[in-house]
């Protein structure tokens, strides 16, 4: 017989997720199964929600599905042919996808994988579960004192800024200044990114106070009020001489706008956000000039250990509040609206 388990997960096409009893995992051959220590809660869970039948047909997501991309545990089942893991290891989960076999995979640039868009969490069975099945071990990254209840969003928000920092560090020489656009869960990842990899500058633009004074706490040199009537001039003002590179973690026109327009000579803009913003200027005389743009990017698996390893050796801060699973509709209904204020955790009971 097999045994059963309560899953959070989506069951129809922009409806609310439900908890339901579903079948624990099997590991076949090559797969392991985790015990779930901890999930974060992603902006994007609540989105997928509302996803339309047409636009979930046509990214090959099936339906029903559990929610969860942010996972950390310990091994708890390990398949025939799988070598290097013990039962019982602290691990946390890839958060984005990848097939490890196709061309960007194999020159590691697996966030830009063509089966990136289907994964644990969104398409397949992802982690809001006791267990969670990984069918790609290469996407299990050991924990060494990391707690595995907290670090699971380590794996998504702190991923992708990392590689986003990353990208710009050749501009983030001594005496140049960063502008990180929405100090949220990513931003502020950012922020403390760019403290502990570069000698610039940052400066930390949102429209939420609570926000500014966290990422001040974190290390930003300067932050600045975007609700504030002269925002505009007061970033300015904060840059010094314009930006070498900009972090935006919004990505509407304002923002994108903004950003562009702080740009030092030669600098880098990095698109982070995504909330439909267009890129509207002229190519000639409103852009900085020799400046590079880049587009959404993801995470890829050595960014993810790159960020575990500066997280475990207490470079980096990942603040996150617990729920307990018996807790999940109240919290994901916090997220939607959100009230949520940091990075929620949802813990796994026994
Ligand atoms: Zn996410
Ligand atoms: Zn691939």
């Amino acid at each position: 017989m097999s045994e059963k388990m309560n899953a959070y997960r989506m069951i129809n096409w922009g409806e609310k997720p439900q908890q339901v009893e579903v079948e624990k995992p099997v590991a076949g051959p090559g797969e392991v199964v985790l015990k779930v220590a901890g999930n974060g809660l992603c902006g994007s869970d609540p989105k997928m929600c509302k996803l339309t039948e047409e636009i979930g047909t046509m990214i090959q997501w099936q339906m029903p599905f559990t929610l969860g991309h942010e996972a950390g545990g310990w091994v708890e089942e390990i398949g025939e042919g799988v070598v290097g893991f013990e039962k019982g290891d602290p691990v946390v989960l890839m958060s984005s996808s990848s097939c490890g076999k196709c061309s960007y995979c194999l020159e590691g640039n697996d966030n830009n994988c063509d089966y990136g868009h289907f994964g644990r969490g969104y398409g397949r069975n992802g982690s809001l579960a006791p267990y969670v099945l990984v069918n790609n071990p290469r996407e299990i990254i050991k924990l060494n004192t990391l707690d595995p209840v907290t670090a699971g969003p380590l794996t998504d928000a702190a991923a992708t800024s990392y590689h986003g920092v990353k990208k710009a560090l050749p501009k983030l020489k001594p005496g140049t200044t960063a502008l990180v656009i929405g100090a949220g869960g990513l931003g502020s990842f950012a922020v403390q990114l760019v403290k502990v990899l570069s000698p610039a500058r940052v400066v930390a633009v949102d429209t939420n106070p609570a926000r500014l004074d966290y990422v001040k706490g974190l290390g930003a040199d300067e932050v600045v009020d975007g609700t504030a009537e002269n925002s505009a001039e007061l970033i300015q003002q904060a840059l010094q001489g314009g930006a070498a590179a900009v972090f935006d973690f919004v990505g509407t026109d304002q923002t994108i706008e903004s950003g562009i327009s702080n740009l030092r000579k030669g600098g880098m803009f990095v698109l982070v956000g995504s909330n439909g913003g267009k890129l509207d200027n002229q190519w000639y005389g409103t852009l900085p000039t020799d400046a590079e743009i880049t587009t959404y990017q993801g995470q890829t698996i050595s960014d993810t250990k790159a960020v575990i390893a500066l997280a475990e050796a207490g470079l980096i801060r990942n603040d996150v509040d617990i729920y307990p699973f018996s807790f999940i509709e109240e919290a994901f209904e916090k997220l939607e609206t959100g009230q949520l204020q940091g990075r929620a955790v949802i813990k796994m009971e026994d």
